[in-house]
């Protein structure tokens, strides 16, 4: 069961870049825009919304491959713009980041066993001997055999490739992992052995995870939470069985009604929204889902509504239905 204290929290984030090429006027793209959630010690949070939500950008900026333009990530109630130098460096062994695709993250020029040794040697953890009985473990928990040391990155499948994306991260025994779309690049048959793999290894290492997918199905599988992003926010966060059951948001009901009726235990019609995500460069004034939303009311085009709670349970909704 997750505990109360947040491992991660984010508080009012944002990764706002200024745009040009829009004549005179000055613009922004608001990637991450005032964005706030919690992650507790021991549960996966499910990060999903369309392809240009800011869900990437989310997780990049909770590894801090990216710099916030505001608002403060907390790990442990600690600011981590506050680290600098060697707690800096130790923070960074404790959060990890799994790519999407793991051909394009790990260098084809080195063998397996020096891309798992890398991490270690970078900071430093253990003697030549040491460093290699971690790599040979580390293969066998990902179930590899230790002879695949020796292979390189074009000689592995998608699925293997991925496992060594998996152990990479897990070499410096991380607390926090972000896993971004994971499983998207892979079929459909090894997609469920990556995921078991995935909820294994948080077993065994008491592992945190920010799961980040556009693949609801996946994240179902995989979350205890789900929090759902439209254009920089979260406008939905609840329980998984909840947010399945009885979506609030109407993007969250659209999204979920999407689902094919076999993973959906209530048949409900398919709710099709009009048109494409607007751009993040041009979000819509009041309630930035309007343009879109089946339910919009004058009072949406006008007011942004707060992401307050709502419902039952633990669940919070950012729309003026529920306000
Ligand atoms: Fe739809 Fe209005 Fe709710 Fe936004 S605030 S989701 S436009 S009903």
């Amino acid at each position: 069961m997750p505990s109360v204290e947040p491992l991660v929290q984010f508080d009012n984030l944002q990764k706002i870049y200024p745009v040009s090429g829009f004549g005179r006027k000055k613009a922004s793209l608001r990637a991450v825009d005032g964005l706030t959630l919690s992650i507790h010690e021991g549960e996966t949070l499910g990060l999903v919304g369309e392809s240009g939500c800011g869900k990437s950008t989310t997780g990049q900026l909770a590894a801090r491959l990216l710099d916030p333009t505001g608002g403060i990530i907390r790990y442990r109630g600690a600011d981590l713009a506050q680290f600098r130098g060697k707690s800096a460096k130790a923070m960074r062994r404790k959060i990890q980041y799994v790519f999407q695709d793991p051909y394009a993250s790990l260098n084809p020029r080195h063998a397996v066993a020096e891309l798992l040794e890398e991490p270690l040697r970078i900071h430093r953890i253990g003697d030549k001997r040491e460093r290699k009985r971690r790599v040979d473990e580390m293969l066998e928990r990902i179930g590899l055999e230790a002879s695949y040391g020796k292979r390189y990155v074009h000689e592995l499948s998608g699925g293997q490739r991925q496992r060594i994306g998996i152990a990479r991260a897990l070499m410096l025994k991380p607390e926090f992992l972000i896993l971004d779309e994971p499983v998207s690049a892979l079929d459909v048959s090894v997609q469920s052995q990556i995921l078991n793999l995935l909820k294994e290894l948080q077993s065994d290492f008491g592992l945190t995870y920010l799961f980040i997918s556009h693949d609801l199905n996946v994240v179902h599988y995989m979350s205890d939470r789900i929090a759902v992003m439209y254009l920089g926010k979260v406008v939905e966060v609840a329980g998984v069985d909840d947010i399945y059951a009885k979506p609030l948001h109407p993007y969250t009901q659209a999204l979920v009604s999407a689902i094919p009726t076999e993973h959906r235990r209530e048949k409900r019609e398919r709710i099709l929204l009009k048109g494409d995500i607007p751009s993040a460069s041009d979000v819509p004034a009041g309630c930035s889902f309007h343009t879109r939303c089946p339910l919009a009311h004058d009072r949406c085009r006008r007011a942004e509504p707060d992401l307050l709670p709502a419902g039952s349970g633990n669940r919070s909704v950012r729309c003026h239905l529920y306000a």
